[in-house]
Order: C-alpha cells, then structure tokens, then sequence
C-alpha cells in the first residue's frame, strides 16, 4: 500500500481542516510557511505560541495552525494579544491580519500598541484591497489602481504604515514581500525573539479581485510586479523607505532597537506602587 506523503510542517499543521479556502495563487500561503519555518528553526515550543487574528483572508491563518489562538472580531486582534500577553507572558503572541484588518479598522490599536512597545509580534500582509469582504478600497491602496469601490482611482494617499508604525514608536520594523520568503522567514525569526512590539509589512498578491480589477492576467504578473517595485535596501531609516506604486516600495529592515517593553514599564510601575505602600 502506498503510504501517505506528509507536508514538511505537518506538525504545525491542523490538516482536518484542509484545504485551505485562498485562492490558486494568493500570496497568504507563502506568509504562513515563511512563519512555519521560521518557528521550526528556531524550535520553539508550539505550546508557547499563540497566534490572533480579526477577520479577513489572512485572518485565516490561524485557523490552519495547531497553535492556540483565537479568531476575533474585526480589527481587533491587537488588544486581545495584548491582553493575553499580560496573562501569559511566557508565551510568544503573534498577530496576523491584512491591511484593511490591521491599518483601517485595526488602526487605533496598532499606534497605541507600538507607542507602548506592546510585547507582540505583529504580520501585516498588504495586499493593496480588502479581500474577502469583495475589494473595497483599503488605506494602503495605491492612488493609481482600482478597487470596486474606487472605480476612478481611490480619492486619498495612502498610508506608508512603516512610517506609520515607526512614528508611533515601534522598536522592530520591517517590510518584505512574497517574492522574498527566505528574507521574509529570516525577519520573522527576528520578530519572534525581539522584546517587544515588533512589525512586519508584507507585500503580497490578491490575484483574485486586486489582479483582476487591474489587469493582471495571471497570479504570476502580479508577483513579478510586487517582485519589480519592490527594491531591497540596508542601513536607511522608515522615513527614508518609499510606498511608490509606479517607482518604489522599499523593502529591508528599518527599525531595530532595544527599549523597556510595555511589560517592563508595568512591572516599574508594580515595584513603585509596592514601595508607596510599604511607606504608609
Ligand atoms: S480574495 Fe485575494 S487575498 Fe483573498 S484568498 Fe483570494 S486571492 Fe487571496
């Protein structure tokens, strides 16, 4: 009898509950095996790992891994993280969710989590549009492409969110994209051990509804156009990092700091309200 061939992270894996639902070609899957090896390399404990999402076709991810976690409401993975993270600090709390998810609905919770330098790992995938609720206009999308809901172009800039998110105080920043998934693997695995927030922006292909509405034949057109825009660059800050459709988004590295994680700021605070309290 032929025996079954096994996926290489079947470990990790909740087959029971494959196939997944993303698209021929979507780029989600290269994230989550990026993030997979990532974990098996540096052999973290899958008791440890808690993976969050909101809603969205990225917000699946979990869904498929045998990590605990929970699937939330719309945008707000973040503060539940957060929230599980001050009652288990020993595990390693990660988020997933796309740029509608995570920037638009999402928006508030990710300045305020890396203005305390949250003790998280957050993975933004951008795929320019709002999937699954059908390829409404999203904050990250581009000025000169289409959406259904941005017909004549959509009517505002978008965000840069690695300037967003290292303005508002983040102590790890990077973006990559799916054409890259051994740099995006390598950067994960620094996520995954920095002390606190730490934020990784994704580029990757929506094939399906962004490809189409812009006239990408094939899921592979749209990746050698995220592969062409996309220009790898070391030693330059966020704010050097450009978010350009038609000439640049840089990807790399931009912020890597040391700072008291939020965690490290309320065990301050524990140590002061104990020595107030010895005095009365
Ligand atoms: S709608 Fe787009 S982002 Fe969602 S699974 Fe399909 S290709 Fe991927």
């Amino acid at each position: 009898m032929q025996e079954a061939v096994l996926h290489p992270l079947e470990q990790y894996l909740r087959s029971d509950r494959l196939p997944h639902t993303w698209c021929p070609g979507c780029g989600i899957g290269t994230v989550m095996q990026a993030f997979l090896r990532a974990v098996d390399e540096l052999k973290i404990d899958s008791k440890k790992i808690a993976a969050i999402s909101g809603i969205g076709c990225s917000g699946r991810i979990p869904l498929y891994l045998k990590f605990d976690g929970a699937h939330v409401l719309h945008g707000r993975a973040i503060p539940v993280a957060l929230g599980i993270k001050l009652a288990r600090p020993d595990l390693k709390v990660v988020v997933f969710g796309g740029d509608g998810d995570i920037v638009s609905i999402g928006g508030n919770h990710l300045i305020h989590a890396a203005r305390r330098n949250a003790d998280i790992t957050v993975i933004m995938i951008n795929n320019f549009i709002y999937g699954l609720t059908g390829g409404q206009v999203a904050p990250t999308t581009p000025k000169e492409v289409f959406t259904y809901t941005s017909p004549y172009n959509p009517d505002s800039k978008p965000f840069n969110v690695v300037q967003l998110v290292a303005a508002s105080g983040a102590t790890y920043v990077a973006r990559w994209s799916t054409a890259y998934p051994v740099l995006l693997k390598e950067s994960i695995k620094k996520a995954l051990l920095h002390r606190g927030f730490s934020f990784i922006e994704v580029i990757s292909q929506c094939p399906e509804i962004f490809g189409r509405l812009n006239e990408f034949k094939t899921p592979y057109d749209l990746l050698k156009k995220i592969k062409d825009v996309g220009r790898i660059r070391k030693d330059i800050g966020p704010f050097e990092a450009k978010y350009d459709w038609n000439s640049e988004i840089t990807l790399g590295e931009f912020v890597n700091r040391d700072e008291p994680t939020y965690l490290d700021q309320l065990n301050q605070i524990r140590e002061k309200a104990k020595g107030q309290g010895d005095k009365k």
